[in-house]
């Protein structure tokens, strides 16, 4: 007998039951040419509708600990956020307000109040480079050639690609040199400030440790992860007076991001479950320290419903 496609069991609820975990990072108001990736406020407002009328959104914590003892709630979903994104708090939480949805936002806590991540330096330093030659002082890189946009993606998807593994000594002064390049065209408020993260936990919202520098556990010795997880998690339950129970890993990657001693710390820090970015669906049997996640680009009400159905209904026995 031909096998079906799908398992509509583990759209039911209870022990068969998958948590399909939604991973947001930033909101832009409008297309950014050099980010045509990241979301977009109206893409989001219509996903969160859907969301809303055909969907089951628990707050993470929830969901996780239903789908140990097998009571899920058929279409449940949990969304998260990355990094304490300003936009999180401009554009997100009204419209996860506006639809009546929770999620948790993990925040590194050392870029708020006026911090700018690595990654957004590199895209700024792109967008504002004068047309010609670009040299960036990177060992074995060429200098880049500047002119139109086409130009400008290809030279910050070759810098993205030759830094993303530097280490963290290299990686800070680089990101200094480069932002004292940018002088007064260093972007100064991408990220939250004390205010904005208090005021989504105000509002219902939990809130989850990334790290303080968002630096990526396997690079560092045990010593530095281990002080990274704690001194996050401290600054944010002192920031908002509630424990954070929830943990993402930074780029967060089994295997090559980070390792079992780092999911051994994030236990021993006292976090209840945490999140990689291995993309799929948590089922019962997976670790609550290691639950999946995948990110839902699609921009049609038709096109939501068949990710979520196509990720948290196949394929069987997964
Ligand atoms: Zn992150």
């Amino acid at each position: 007998m031909a096998r079906p496609i799908f398992s509509l069991s583990k759209l039911a609820g209870g022990p068969q039951a998958a948590l399909p975990v939604l991973m947001y990072h930033r909101v832009l108001p409008e297309v950014d040419p050099l980010q045509e990736g990241l979301h977009l406020a109206r893409t989001m407002d219509m996903q969160f509708a859907t969301l809303a009328r055909c969907f089951k959104v628990l707050p993470l914590d929830e969901a996780i600990d239903l789908l140990a003892e097998g009571r899920l709630p058929p279409r449940a979903v949990s969304i998260t956020f990355d990094d304490g994104y300003r936009d999180n708090h401009d554009i997100a939480l009204p419209l996860l307000q506006r639809h009546g949805l929770t999620a948790t936002f993990y925040v590194s806590s050392g870029f708020l109040n006026g911090g700018t991540m690595f990654h957004d330096v590199m895209v700024e330093t792109i967008r504002h480079a004068p047309t010609g030659q670009l040299d960036l002082g990177l060992a074995d890189t060429q200098p880049f050639e500047i002119s139109d946009i086409r130009s400008r993606l290809a030279a910050l998807a070759c810098l993205v690609r030759q830094v993303k593994y530097l280490d963290a000594s290299h990686r800070a002064e680089l990101s200094e040199r480069l932002l004292a390049a940018l002088g007064a065209k260093a972007p100064q408020h991408l990220m939250m400030d004390d205010d904005q993260v208090r005021t989504l936990t105000r509002a219902g919202m939990s809130l989850g440790g990334h790290t303080t520098r968002h630096l990526i556990l396997a690079r560092l010795d045990d010593a530095k992860a281990w002080e990274e997880i704690r001194s996050n998690a401290d600054t944010l339950s002192t920031l908002t007076g509630h424990a954070i129970t929830s943990f993402a890993y930074p780029n967060g990657k089994p295997g090559t991001d980070y390792g079992p001693q780092h999911v051994e710390m994030v236990q021993r820090a006292g976090f209840a479950n945490a999140v990689s970015t291995h993309s799929g669906v948590g089922t019962r049997t997976a670790s609550r320290f290691e639950m999946p996640r995948f990110v839902l680009n699609e921009t049609s009400v038709a096109g939501v419903l068949m990710r979520m159905l196509r990720m948290t209904a196949y394929p069987i026995g997964a």
